[in-house]
């Protein structure tokens, strides 16, 4: 017997990167292993969910040189950078690619410190990603 499928449990499904990247927002962030590397990430996947034609992408593809993340990196319509800590990793791996980058972040530069853990708090993402969305002119749709 087939398991009935609810509809709003199906996950949102996502435009394709590769397919669309001239009309994206491609967003690239370290997700580091540290307390804002995961929110640098976090906010990344709240601008994807939650703003317009903006999308994360594999930061570790373009690292590994897959020439699809590179091909998406460089049709983009823009390039959006979050990184942890001043280590910008992130920034690192896109520059070294040579792929532009439009608009380039820093969570610490939020007033946030970078703990050794991987707990965070949903204020500090939805403050990290309000900022940066104000700043790149893109619409979010979320209340504060
Ligand atoms: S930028 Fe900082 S938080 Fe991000 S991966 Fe590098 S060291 Fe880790």
């Amino acid at each position: 017997m087939s398991e009935e499928v609810k509809m709003e449990k199906l996950p949102k499904f996502l435009p394709s990167c590769h397919k669309e990247a001239e009309n994206l927002d491609i967003i690239f962030t370290c997700s580091g292993a540290a307390s804002v590397g995961k929110i640098g990430h976090e906010v990344g996947v709240l601008l994807t969910n939650a703003g317009q034609n903006a999308r994360l992408c594999c930061t570790t593809a373009v690292a590994a040189g897959s020439e699809m993340h590179l091909d998406i990196g460089k049709r983009a319509r823009k390039v959006i950078v979050i990184d942890g800590c001043p280590m910008k990793c992130a920034t690192k791996v896109i520059e070294k690619a040579g792929i532009k980058i439009n608009h380039n972040f820093t969570v610490t530069d939020f007033g946030i410190a970078k703990q050794p853990t991987l707990d965070i708090s949903d204020e500090d993402v939805l403050k990290v990603a309000l900022a940066i969305a104000e700043k790149v002119g893109m619409k979010l749709n979320v209340k504060p």
